[in-house]
Order: structure tokens, then sequence, then C-alpha cells
């Protein structure tokens, strides 16, 4: 057998080696996405809920297949906000996020159904509503790119943190 023959037979197997790595990561990863039932932390913001927005936001909520396990309404302290966003910390706009989201009553909920932290996220929209693609949430009943409406963990870790934060006291 000549090098140049070992030579193409080894690029033919790493060849046929990457595809099947590739291949089964996109499957492996679509099965993830679709067979996880997960919770996730959903925040309607001060402003939506001073316009009224609450029920129609619950109903878009809902109408997606999102189960709501727990739900109350809370007003955040200053010091409250400042902990629940404490990862922005050094962000140049925390004094104004804690200082909005501790600017009157905001409804927290559980949600629950499969791939719920994407879903709700993708439900929401991108962070500023006016770059928000339509049928979103952000799009339809956010104001701008701090009042945007609603909130949403962005990973699992988030998620059992948030929910930590706001259902410490709930029984499982
Ligand atoms: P999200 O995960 O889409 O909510 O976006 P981020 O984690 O980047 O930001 C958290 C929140 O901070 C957003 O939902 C907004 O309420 C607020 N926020 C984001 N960017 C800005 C900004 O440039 N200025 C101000 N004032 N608030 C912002």
């Amino acid at each position: 057998m000549t090098l140049r023959t070992i030579i193409t037979i080894t690029l033919v197997i790493a060849g046929i080696a990457v595809i099947f790595y590739v291949g089964y990561s996109l499957i492996f990863k679509h099965y993830r996405r679709s067979n996880t039932i997960e919770r996730t932390l959903a925040i309607i913001k001060p402003e939506a809920v001073q316009a009224h927005q609450t029920g129609p936001i619950i109903d878009r909520i809902e109408q997606m297949g999102f189960t709501i396990i727990d739900f109350r309404k809370v007003h955040l302290g200053k010091e409250e906000a400042a902990k629940f966003y404490h990862e922005h910390k050094n962000k140049s706009f925390f004094g104004d996020m804690t200082q909005y989201i501790s600017s009157g009553p905001i409804v927290v909920m559980i949600l629950e159904k499969l791939n719920a932290i994407g879903d709700w996220r993708d439900l929401m929209g991108a962070t500023n509503p006016a770059k928000a693609k339509d049928g979103t949430i952000r799009k339809q009943f956010g104001t701008n790119i701090e009042k945007n409406a609603v909130h949403g963990s962005d990973s699992q870790a988030a998620a059992q943190q948030e929910i930590a934060f706001f259902f410490a006291d709930r029984r499982k």
C-alpha cells in the first residue's frame, strides 16, 4: 500500500467520522430540546402590570401550551431587585434596571412545558421591543429596551436560582 493510499483512506475515515459526529450532535440536540420538561421563571414587569396587560400576557402564555405552576404578585424593594439582577451589576444600566423593576408590583410565575426556557424566550422576543419579531410579547406589549414587559430565565441554572428567589417557601 502506497503512502498516498494510506493518506486517502485516513482522510475518508476522518470525513465519515466528522459527518457522523455532526449528525449525531444535531439529532441529540433536537432530542434534548424537544423532550425535556422544564420549568422557567417568567415576570410581567411593572409597566405592563400597571397598564392592565397581565391578563392578555397570561392568555398568550397559556395559548402557547405553558402550564402555570405557581403565580404571585410582589413589589420588590431596591435591594431585593439588586439581588435578583446581581449578574448585571457591572452593566452601565444596573441602577436604572433595579430602579425600574422595583418601581411597582410585578407578577412572577413558574412556567412548565417541554423546552420551557427556550420557548418562553422565543415567545418574549428580543430584549429591545423595536427589534422583536411580530407575534412576540415584547413586540406587542414592550415600550423600550428597558420597559420591555417581560423577563425570562436564560438557562437551567438561572431558572433554578430565579424560581428559588421568588418561591423559596413553596411546597414542591
Ligand atoms: P433579557 O434577557 O432579554 O431580558 O436581556 P438582558 O439580560 O440583556 O437585560 C436584562 C434587562 O435589563 C432587560 O430585560 C431590560 O429590562 C434591561 N436592559 C437591557 N438592556 C438595557 C439598556 O441598554 N438600558 C436599560 N436601561 N436597560 C436595559
